[in-house]
């Protein structure tokens, strides 16, 4: 089982270090167990026995590596997204924001912050996928693009509320869309 740390480790505030190729066998095989461990978080009985808060990403600090990669485990609409990347990389995003309505959570993250994050609505993320064993680019949208946006935060030390805004916590940007 995974020990995963919380916001008060100063894990969880480290710009991460690019992955060195050629990647290792062990990155791999940490990449797949971080993936599993969501997927196991995400069954109701098993995360109750082991006092689990189910999760859909996962990021290296968290776990207590400081190194550029992240798993994403997340079902939308019956298509299920399942990523263990290495060094990610944002190529491109789009103008318009997108923001989930009750907020955002996070392993590591025990107290509630209230607010909203705003993030944007398109990205085209790029990097090294564990299960297709190559390069890859992923065009996401909404849900999936935050979650992109919210684990690639972590590889730079960056945590949600850091973007929530201090004066107006439910504050709106113009265009955005609620997720
Ligand atoms: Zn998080």
């Amino acid at each position: 089982m995974l020990k995963i740390l919380d916001d008060k480790n100063k894990m969880l505030r480290t710009v991460c270090e690019e992955v060195k190729k050629p990647y290792s066998a062990e990155d791999f095989s940490t990449l797949k167990e971080m993936v599993g461990f969501l997927s196991l978080s995400q069954d109701p009985e098993y995360a109750e026995k082991n006092h689990l808060q189910a999760g859909i990403g996962l990021a290296a600090p968290q776990i207590g590596l400081a190194k550029r990669m992240f798993a994403i485990y997340l079902t939308e609409n019956d298509v299920l997204y399942k990523y263990g990347l290495i060094n990610p990389t944002i190529l491109r995003t789009s103008l318009k924001q997108a923001y989930m309505s009750g907020g955002e959570g996070c392993l590591s993250v025990k107290e509630k912050h209230l607010g909203l994050v705003m993030r944007y609505y398109k990205v085209v993320m790029a990097g090294y996928d564990v299960f297709e064993q190559k390069d890859i680019t992923i065009t996401a949208y909404g849900y999936l693009a935050i979650a992109l946006q919210h684990e690639f935060d972590h590889l730079n030390g960056v945590l949600y509320y850091d973007h929530i805004d201090k004066k107006d916590p439910l504050k709106v940007s113009l265009g955005a869309v609620e997720i």
